[in-house]
Order: structure tokens, then C-alpha cells, then sequence
């Protein structure tokens, strides 16, 4: 029998952690495999770690992990895979927006030697403005990553080999859903229909949104400063020549000199491209400085029932 483990951010989830745990061990019985239940506590301010105690002392195979404060849920996610122990790992939202019945469809595909599987919404009822901002970051995302699913993921399964992997990089890892794609192993996408958040609002508001996408995207590619060395060097090949054509013009057409405007205009235009490259450049600055500086990325300030 295998064991499967499941790892869950928690971050104020407390209407839903029984719920969600009662589901699961159904499934876990349905697939009759072995598993095992790990709550990461994200510095949750409500009730979520009683929730999550009262479930840990009535079966021990539920573990918590309990962060000193809010960490963000992708490091709550790489302290779930520090600490698992299964055949396979899964993740999955602990709000029940992910119906934890896909883990059967997860763990179907991963016996049969897949290292990673995708979980990806067909379809979400999410509203029009969150669905816009997904689309733009997945559309970037697609046309960075070579592997990368055409609309996102949210939930994963991978495998054992993989998950020991990654444990070897030890603290090295920025990205977790990034990284299970960068070892190269081929994946399979299994489709599903994401509920409406029923319980609670969403962590995520517009700027934690914009500093995700912005963060995948400087840890996935230097291919976009290239890309601004470029634009920054023909549009200064533009400006030269703009120069010379005015110069020419008023020593031998005897055309006046148009004024003000275009040289505000280009003044403009290429001050705002300045700060833009230079903004970029700091992104990338600031994400070798975060790399390099050997900090936890989380940290943990207890354990129930630890994993085995
Ligand atoms: N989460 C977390 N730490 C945070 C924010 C969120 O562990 O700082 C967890 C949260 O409890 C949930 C998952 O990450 O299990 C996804 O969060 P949420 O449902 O708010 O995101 P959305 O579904 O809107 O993307
Ligand atoms: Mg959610």
C-alpha cells in the first residue's frame, strides 16, 4: 500500500478544516491507500489551529505544522514538503475551492510513473477581474516557460523521487510550482472546475497578485532585460536619427525648428523607458539579494504529531 501525503496552507480557514479533512479521509478510504494529513499553519489569526489540534489528537496521522507567523502560502507549501514522508505529495487549498476528490484523479495518474501531475480549471467562477488578471499572468507565463500549462495550475501531485529532489536543494527553492517544472520530467494535466471560494474571502488581493506575477516571472527568465536592452537600443538608434533629421532639415531645407513638443515628447518617452529598465533591473537585484542571503524562508515553531 502506498502512501499518500497531503500538504495544505492554512491561512484563517477555519469554517472549512473539518469539512475538508472529513472529505478527504473518505477518500483516502474510497482509493484504500495509506496517507497522511499535513497541516501547515500559516500564522492563522482565527480559530484554524484549534480546529486543527482537536483533528491531530483523534487521528495521528494528521500533522501540523505550525509557522512562528505568516509566512505567504508558498512558503507554507515548501515546509509541507520538508516535512512529508509519502510515496506521492499532494497539494490542496484548504478552502475547498479545490474538491478534494481530485486527489483520486491525482494519485491515478501518479501511480502510473508520472513524476508530475497538474491539476488545471477547465473552467472557474471566479469574477471577470480576477479571470482577466489570471489570463494575463498564465499568457506570459506560457510564452516564458517552455513547459509551462496553458492556464495555470493550482493543484499538483508529485512524486517521491521528485519530492527527494527538491529536499536536496535543502533551502535553495524559491517557487515550489515553478520548480517541480524545472526538473524536466514530462507532466500530465488532468482538468477540473474550480468552485466560487463558498467560505470566507480570498487571501490574495491585487497586490499580492501583481508581486506573484512579477516574481515568477524574474525567477523564471532574464529573457525580458534582454529584451529591454534591445527596445532601450533602437529606440536610442530612433532618437540619433530623429536628431540628425531635425539638424538637416534646419541647415539645409531651412525648415524652422517645430518647437517644443517633440523634444518634450522624446524627453518623455525615453525617461519613462529609463525608469522603467532601471525598475526592472532592481526587481532583479532584489531577487539575487533574497537568493543569496541563506535566511529561513519560514519558520517553524511547533509540530503535532510528527510526520513519520
Ligand atoms: N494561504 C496561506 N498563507 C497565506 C495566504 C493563503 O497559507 O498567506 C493558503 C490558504 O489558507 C489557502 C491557500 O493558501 O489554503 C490559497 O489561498 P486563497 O484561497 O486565499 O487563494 P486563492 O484561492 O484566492 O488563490
Ligand atoms: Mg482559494
Amino acid at each position: 500500500m502506498k502512501k499518500i501525503s497531503v500538504i495544505i496552507p492554512v491561512y484563517n480557514n477555519q469554517q472549512t478544516l473539518v469539512e475538508l479533512y472529513q472529505k478527504l479521509v473518505k477518500v483516502f478510504a474510497k482509493i484504500k491507500q495509506n496517507y497522511q494529513i499535513i497541516f501547515i499553519d500559516d500564522g492563522s489569526k482565527d480559530q484554524s489551529y484549534k480546529r486543527i489540534k482537536k483533528i491531530c489528537s483523534k487521528n495521528n496521522k494528521v500533522s501540523c505544522i505550525k509557522l512562528s507567523k505568516n509566512f505567504g502560502q508558498r512558503f507554507a507549501l515548501m515546509a509541507g514538503l520538508k516535512y512529508s514522508t509519502g510515496d506521492y505529495l499532494i497539494n490542496i487549498d484548504a478552502d475547498l475551492q479545490d474538491p478534494p476528490e481530485l486527489i483520486e484523479k491525482i494519485f491515478n495518474e501518479l501511480r502510473k510513473n508520472n513524476h508530475v501531475v497538474l491539476a488545471a480549471r477547465r473552467s472557474s467562477s471566479e469574477n471577470i477581474f480576477r479571470k482577466l488578471s489570471s489570463l494575463v499572468q498564465h499568457r506570459i507565463l506560457n510564452y516564458l516557460i517552455k513547459n509551462y500549462p496553458k492556464q495555470g495550475f493550482t493543484v499538483f501531485g508529485v512524486s517521491k523521487k521528485l519530492v527527494q529532489e527538491i529536499k536536496d536543494r535543502g533551502n535553495n527553492i524559491s517557487l515550489l510550482q515553478l520548480e517541480i517544472l524545472n526538473y524536466g520530467y514530462n507532466y500530465k494535466t488532468i482538468y477540473y472546475e474550480r468552485d466560487k471560494r463558498q467560505i470566507g474571502k480570498s487571501q490574495f488581493n491585487f497586490s499580492s497578485r501583481l508581486n506573484l506575477a512579477i516574481e515568477m516571472i524574474t525567477l523564471t527568465t532574464s529573457s525580458i532585460l534582454r529584451f529591454c536592452l534591445l527596445l532601450g537600443f533602437i529606440l536610442l538608434l530612433a532618437s540619433f536619427s530623429y536628431i540628425a533629421f531635425v539638424i538637416y532639415t534646419y541647415f539645409y531645407i531651412g525648415t524652422p525648428f517645430p518647437g517644443y513638443s517633440p523634444i518634450i515628447i522624446v524627453s518623455l518617452f525615453l525617461g519613462g523607458l529609463n525608469i522603467f529598465v532601471l525598475g526592472l533591473l532592481s526587481e532583479y537585484v532584489s531577487l539575487i539579494l533574497r537568493e543569496t542571503r541563506s535566511y529561513n524562508k519560514f519558520n517553524v515553531q511547533s509540530i503535532l504529531n510528527k510526520p513519520k
